[in-house]
C-alpha cells in the first residue's frame, strides 16, 4: 500500500553530552520516509526546502526509494532550521532555535501521482499545512495518522484542534499529551485527546517506550535499553515512519496489527538515536531491524504459570 509524509525536511544543529553538530540535515519527514523505507515501496514524500538543501541529500532519499517529486525547492529560500540541546539524561531537550524561513508559507501541492494514498502520515510541521493536505486529497485515505509539538500547542492551538478532528491516529510524547489534555494522568489524558477527534492515541515516553490507547483498550510497548544513546533527534519520527510503514506495508490497521507496528516503530527509533542525525538509518539492512525486533519480544515476554 502506499503512503503518503507531509512534513519538515530541516537543518538542525543539535548539541549532547556527548557532543555538538554544526547544521547537519534533519526534519520529521526526513526520519518518517528514511524509517517508512525499510517496510514500503510507495514511500511519497511532500515537502519544501530552500536553494541551499543540498541535492546529495536528495539523492539519497531517492536511493532509499523515496518519491521526491512532491519536493519542492523554494531556489531563493532557506530552508527549515531548528536547534535543541539535550540535557544530562538525555530525555528531555529544549529548542534553542526555530525559524520556519519556506515553511511558513509552504503551500502543499499534492502531485496526482500521490492521489488515492491509503496511508497519511502528516509529520510534524504547521497545523494549518496539515488540514490542507487532507483537503486537497480527492479519497480519505485508510488511515490519517498526525504527529505534533508542544510549539503548536502553544501558538496555534485551534488550527490544530481543527485538524485533529480529521485524523484517525495521534503520536504525542507524555508532556505534550499533559499540556494538551491539562490532565496528569495518561489514561485521563488520552480519554480527553481521544475526545478531540483520533480514535487511536499513541503517547510516546522516549527511553520509557510508548503507550498505545484505542477504546477502552491500552498496549505498552518498552524502549529498548542501550549501552550508548548519541542522539535522540528524530527518534520520535523514526518511530512514527517505521509504526506507518509497517501498517502499509502488511494493509492491516487492526488493534492486534498495531501492536505489532509499535514494536518496529520503537525498533526504528532504537537505532535511530545509536548515531548523531540519520547516520544510521541510512545504513540498516532487514536483517538487523528483524534482529532487533526479536530482542523486544525477549524484552518484554514471560510466562505465568
Ligand atoms: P523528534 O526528535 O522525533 O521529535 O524530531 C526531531 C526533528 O523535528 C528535527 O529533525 C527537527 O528538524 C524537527 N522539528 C523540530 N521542531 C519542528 C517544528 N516546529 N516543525 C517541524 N519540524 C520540527
Amino acid at each position: 500500500m502506499s503512503l503518503l509524509t507531509v512534513g519538515s525536511v530541516a537543518f538542525d544543529a543539535l548539541e549532547t553530552p556527548f557532543g555538538k553538530t554544526d547544521k547537519i540535515i534533519g526534519g520529521a519527514a526526513t526520519y518518517i520516509t528514511l524509517a517508512a523505507s525499510y517496510f514500503t515501496q510507495q514511500n511519497n514524500l511532500v515537502a519544501v526546502v530552500g536553494g541551499d538543501f543540498p541535492k546529495e541529500m536528495i539523492g539519497l532519499l531517492e536511493e532509499h526509494g523515496v518519491d521526491t517529486k512532491g519536493l519542492e525547492i523554494v531556489q531563493d529560500g532557506k530552508t527549515f532550521f531548528w536547534s535543541g540541546k539535550y540535557h544530562e539524561d538525555m530525555n528531555t531537550r529544549d529548542t534553542l532555535i526555530t525559524e520556519l524561513n519556506v515553511m511558513e508559507h509552504f503551500d502543499p501541492i499534492i502531485p496526482d501521482s500521490y492521489q488515492g494514498t491509503e496511508f497519511l502520515m502528516l509529520g510534524n510541521t504547521v497545523p494549518a499545512t496539515q488540514k490542507l493536505v487532507i483537503e486537497r486529497l480527492a479519497e480519505r485515505p485508510k488511515l490519517i495518522m498526525l504527529d505534533t509539538m508542544n510549539l503548536w500547542m502553544n501558538i496555534a492551538l485551534d488550527d490544530l484542534k481543527s485538524v485533529l478532528k480529521l485524523v484517525d491516529l495521534l503520536t504525542i510524547n507524555d508532556e505534550e499529551a499533559r499540556l494538551l489534555s491539562g490532565e496528569y494522568s495518561l489514561r485521563k489524558a488520552a480519554k480527553k485527546i481521544m475526545a478531540m477527534g483520533p480514535k487511536t492515541l499513541i503517547i510516546k515516553k522516549g527511553e520509557h517506550g510508548a503507550l498505545l490507547f484505542q477504546e477502552d483498550r491500552i498496549f505498552f510497548a518498552p524502549a529498548l535499553p542501550l549501552e550508548e544513546v548519541f542522539d535522540p533527534t528524530g527518534a520520535g519520527d523514526s518511530f512514527a515512519g517505521g509504526f506507518i510503514g509497517y501498517l502499509a506495508a502488511t494493509n492491516d490497521i487492526s488493534f492486534e496489527n498495531m501492536k505489532r507496528a509499535i514494536i518496529y516503530g520503537s525498533a526504528m527509533a532504537s537505532f535511530c538515536v545509536e548515531k548523531f542525525g540519520t547516520e544510521r538509518l541510512v545504513n540498516l539492512s532487514k536483517e538487523e531491524i528483524n534482529a532487533r525486533v526479536q530482542e523486544f519480544v525477549k524484552l518484554a515476554s514471560f510466562e505465568i504459570q
